[in-house]
């Protein structure tokens, strides 16, 4: 797939072992596990089920993270009630076709016998592509000399409806400018909250598992055997998290007074008049169609648009507020290797790679099926075009892993002091809590993500350290359900010799 809009539900936490970093902020992480894990459940028999029982919150982080940010957003000023086009925007947003309400403010001006002639002369010339409609100049003023002023009202309204209203022509401005204001008041959070340390852990992750991928690429028998190491390299090394939120929150605003000043210019023709909303608006969507806010900064979940990895706020929020490492790598550091895996699995001939193992996409797959027999709920299905979110979810644990033992070495199994677990079990509860939701789990077949459930059990059923963190016995249902260890990158990586 090379368009790479790469919509993964992720959520991760930070640990710092800073408990002040705690002080103005909540532990998602710790307070999921404290909430929701049934600690009455085996964890080795169906981990995700004890992790998140059903009757929890369907979609867990987004329902955390909306709460929060209507909070943060109701205590910070809005920065938008200053500017009058936002305001006026939440009404004529409320309109039905608002473009035909410009019909009304006609009337309006005929009617109290003010000049009709600046606003039809700033209509013509969106009709004067149709010619049909427009034939040359004045192809509207002739409807000030009815001085029946309803029906000059009726007649520009059917005008408008016959052409504006069937390819109108601001609705694409529309759409951009509601993307506008959600935008800024998101990176208002962002700079209200300043997630700026957690935003600098997310850069240290990527920066680590790019390291620790180009050696295993290096290595990996089947990129050497068929000469690919240095395509794929190539393809991995540009990817950069997109995470310059001040920057952006200030060219939005800067856009945001730009369409201001458009606005006001209209407005004062009209003496500020409020039936002069729509036109204004509509004037200022025309000047300004190529409107096109960053589509970078949300409030939960993460994509790739390569080279760029997007991280939803939550995942800064976490990685800044965790008060644990192994929570914050399980939830945030997942997060980031699964974005970058995408870029390393191939699933289909549009993709970046120009060679992949086809042992390798067996085996994830192999492991998806095995998952959804021993774990299906409602429904749970296995299809080739999941292939490319199931190898990230599989090499992209991997990656979170490797960091967790790296940043731990010996102390994995180090007690957490206030939840009285070992550290590395709070690794695994922080990658289904990225994925929690309390309703029996359902597949789509219009879906490329596997169910969040068989994603979380297969991922942790492909871990060895799973079994060891929760001494789960052989015969437990996590582990007979495990497959064969898909090692998709690295010397254990499959062979797919050239013949
Ligand atoms: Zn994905």
């Amino acid at each position: 797939m090379r368009s790479l809009f790469f919509f993964c539900l992720f959520v991760t936490v930070n640990g710092n072992e800073n408990e002040n970093e705690n002080k103005n902020g909540f532990d998602f992480i710790e307070d999921s596990y404290r909430k929701y894990a049934d600690k009455n459940t085996d964890p080795c028999d169906n981990f995700y089920r004890h992790a998140c029982p059903l009757g929890s919150p369907d979609g867990l982080d987004d329902e955390v993270f909306s709460n929060f940010f209507r909070d943060k957003l109701e205590k910070l000023p809005n920065i938008l009630d200053q500017y009058s086009i936002a305001r006026d925007f939440l009404e004529i947003d409320e309109l039905d076709g608002p473009i035909k309400h410009i019909a009304d403010f006609y009337q309006n001006l005929c009617e109290n016998g003010q000049n009709t002639t600046i606003l039809l002369e700033q209509l013509e010339p969106f009709f004067s592509q149709f010619p049909n409609a427009c034939n040359g100049q004045a192809c509207l003023l002739y409807i000030q000399k009815d001085p029946n002023c309803q029906r000059g009202a009726d007649n520009l309204r059917g005008t408008i409806m016959e052409y504006l209203e069937k390819h109108d022509p601001s609705a694409q401005f529309f759409e951009a400018f509601r993307k506008l204001l959600n935008l800024i008041k998101i990176l208002n959070v962002h700079v209200g909250e300043n997630v700026q340390s957690g935003v600098q852990q997310t850069k240290d992750m990527l920066a680590e598992m790019k390291e620790t991928v180009l050696d295993w690429i290096k290595s990996t028998p089947w990129a050497i055997n068929n000469n690919v190491e240095d395509a794929t390299i190539a393809i991995m090394s540009p990817t950069i998290i997109h995470e310059n939120y001040t920057d952006t929150w200030l060219s939005s605003i800067e856009e945001l007074a730009e369409l201001e000043i458009s606005y006001n210019e209209c407005k004062i023709t009209y003496e500020y008049s409020e039936k002069a909303n729509v036109l204004c608006f509509f004037l200022v969507a025309m000047k300004h169609n190529d409107l096109a806010p960053s589509e970078f900064f949300t409030e939960t979940g993460a994509f790739i648009w390569y080279p760029y990895i997007s991280l939803g706020f939550e995942n800064y929020y976490i990685a800044k507020h965790s008060a644990n490492m192994a929570s914050n790598i399980g939830f945030v550091g997942f997060t980031i290797g699964h974005e970058l895996s995408h870029m390393l699995i191939k699933s289909t001939v549009g993709d970046y790679l120009t060679y992949f193992s086809k042992v390798s996409k067996d085996c994830i797959q192999n492991q998806f099926n095995a998952t959804c027999k021993e774990f299906k709920e409602e429904s749970c299905i296995t299809v080739n075009h999941q292939l490319d979110e199931n190898g990230a979810d599989i090499l992209g644990v991997q990656l979170a892993y490797h960091v967790l033992k790296k940043h731990f070495g010996d102390d994995l199994m180090e007690i957490h002091k206030s939840l009285g677990i070992p550290q590395q079990q709070l690794f695994f509860y922080a990658l289904a809590y990225s994925f929690c939701s309390g309703t029996p789990g359902k597949a789509s077949i219009l879906d490329v993500h596997s169910a969040g459930y068989i994603r979380v059990n297969a991922m942790i059923s492909q871990l060895p350290g799973f079994q060891k963190a929760f001494e789960c016995s052989g015969d437990s249902r996590m582990i007979t359900s495990a497959t064969e260890q898909c090692d998709i990158y690295g010397k254990n990586a499959p062979e797919n010799k050239r013949h």
